[in-house]
């Protein structure tokens, strides 16, 4: 008996975890990648002596990770190591309030009673309430496929279902928070948590009131060597399970026969498979590789989730007032969100994120220097025309908003810059329009207009990874790899009985 063969298009970390599963439950898994390197978004940049983490740099809910290790029946220290962070984030706000997020709850709450004069109920009634519906109605949805009929009857969705309360379908998120907290500044942190995947806390519903548990209750972590080293771990895990990886090999084609998989089309070769996984971007994945313009179409038309203009600086002097995670608040957090989503531009005043690894580890910058990365969240689609002067508007305006906040002109410490915007993320990662987590959730029925993560047309092809379910993010993305090895192996059973292959 041989074993099953699966191909997996592209080794963003979903792709990586689902060719892990699979291996790990004996496939012979082949990856291609038409980058040079793994990890997709996940990705690193080094110049003039600076280092930065291109893609994520919160990194969260590592159980995920430990999952992945545990399946495949190898210790996670052997690969990665991670700490938990003190604080979360160091907030910044418009009318000169500062705050620090603790990871410690006590400290947090008492923080925000004594930096806000938020009351330490509000945010402990909050995070209580976030962590019910997290490990309820968020288990069910995050860890199933929402589209099987086993899932409809399992008494579990029951019992989430009767959690389940209209202010989270019909409120908006800000809406929510406007009754959970008494002070501007409260509302506005809490209502960051919708850019967590590129929605808009004025539009999205209440159930994103979850992703706060995900920091605030259980806490961020700091992995040794910056976040690049989460790819490399899988990588290595992935080498070490047998899945063998080709880089530089774009997959050209999906080929199916009828209603069933029959393998990819890679340099013009026709390559066999029992199962194929697409990590890529689902639109790509229905417009180029199976030619289906019609459904690429209709995801086309869904409301995408934001895009970011990044810049990497490198600076050469060292910022105390500054940690891991910065967040510059906009002195008009509902306009900023219009401009993004309505009027598809950059706000003046726009919210804006550094994030310095080197606080962490000093080798990531020259000695007594730092590396910033720089985060302002833009419209996605921007077209190629207007490229450059978003770029130089953001820039601008960036620069502006930390002169304000910080008594001090940083441009002159800037030595060296590296700019990730929309064009470059669909070019280098392949994502639609530089949407960073495929469609939004900006409306109550987003979550289930997501693509699922297997193929209602062809029976052995499956997807995974930031723009299907159950979403973007790095936990997200490794949930829904999950998902597909477990698919794929309920499937694969049924295969080999019908064609007598067991
Ligand atoms: C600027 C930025 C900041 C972010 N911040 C965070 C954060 O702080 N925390 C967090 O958890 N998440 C964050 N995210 C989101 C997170 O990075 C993504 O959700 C996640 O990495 C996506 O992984 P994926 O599995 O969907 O694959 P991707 O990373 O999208 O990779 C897909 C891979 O498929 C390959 N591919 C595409 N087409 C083909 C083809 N035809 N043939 C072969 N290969 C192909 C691509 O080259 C790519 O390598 C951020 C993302 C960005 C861009």
């Amino acid at each position: 008996m041989h074993s099953s063969r699966a191909i997996i298009i592209g080794s963003g970390i979903a792709g990586m975890a689902a060719a892990i599963r699979l291996a790990a439950a004996g496939y012979e898994v082949t990856v291609y990648e038409k980058n040079s390197y793994a990890g997709g978004k996940l990705s690193l940049i080094e110049k003039d002596g600076f280092r930065f983490d291109a893609g994520p740099s919160l990194f969260t809910e590592p159980q995920e990770l430990e999952a992945l290790f545990e399946v495949a029946g190898e210790r996670i220290s052997d690969y990665i190591t991670y700490k938990q962070v003190e604080s979360t984030c160091k907030y910044f706000f418009a009318n000169g309030k500062i705050f620090t997020a603790w990871s410690e709850r006590e400290k947090l709450l008492q923080a925000f009673t004594e930096q806000l004069e938020e009351p330490a109920a509000n945010v402990a009634a909050y995070l209580d309430n976030a962590a019910q519906l997290y490990s309820s109605i968020g288990n069910i949805f995050l860890n199933n496929s929402l589209r099987t009929g086993s899932l409809l009857t399992a008494p579990p969705f029951y019992k989430a279902l009767s959690i389940l309360r209209p202010y989270l379908l019909f409120d908006t998120l800000n809406e929510f928070h406007e009754k959970s907290f008494t002070t501007g500044e409260a509302i506005q942190i809490f209502n960051r948590f919708a850019t967590y995947n590129g929605s808009n806390p004025y539009a999205a519903p209440a159930m994103l009131c979850m992703v706060p548990h995900v920091e605030l209750n259980e806490g961020i972590f700091y992995p040794e060597g910056g976040m690049i080293s989460i790819a490399g771990a899988l990588y290595q895990l992935a080498v070490k399970k047998g899945v063998r990886f080709h880089f530089n090999t774009p997959v050209e084609r999906i080929i199916c026969a009828g209603d069933h998989i029959e393998g990819v089309v890679v340099n013009g070769e026709n390559i066999f498979s029992e199962i194929v996984v697409s990590n890529a971007d689902i639109y790509f994945t229905y417009r180029d590789l199976l030619c289906d313009e019609r459904t690429a179409a209709k995801i086309a038309k869904q409301e995408k989730s934001s895009s970011a203009i990044v810049f990497c600086w490198g600076m050469k002097k060292a910022f105390p007032s500054l940690q891991l995670h910065n967040i510059f608040f906009s002195g008009d957090y509902k306009a900023e969100f219009q401009h993004l989503f309505t009027a598809k531009a950059l706000f003046k005043d726009p919210t804006v994120y550094i994030n310095i690894s080197s606080k962490m580890e000093s080798g990531h910058a020259p000695a007594g220097m730092e590396n910033w990365f720089v985060m302002v969240n833009v419209p996605s689609g921007v077209t190629a025309k207007d490229r450059d002067q978003l770029i130089a508007f953001a820039r601008q305006q960036v620069l502006k908003k930390l002169r304000g906040t910080l008594k001090e002109d940083v441009e002159p410490y800037i030595v060296t810059e590296t700019v990730i915007d929309p064009a470059w993320l669909e070019n280098n990662t392949g994502a639609y329009g530089g949407a960073i987590y495929g469609i939004s959730s900006n409306t109550k029925r987003s979550a289930f207009l997501r693509h699922p993560n297997f193929s209602p047309a062809v029976n052995g092809l499956y997807f995974c990874g930031g723009t299907v379910h159950p979403g973007g993010g790095m936990p997200l993305c490794l949930k829904g790899a999950k998902i597909v090895a477990e698919m794929a192996g309920k499937f694969n059973s049924r295969y080999a009985l019908a064609s007598g292959r067991h």
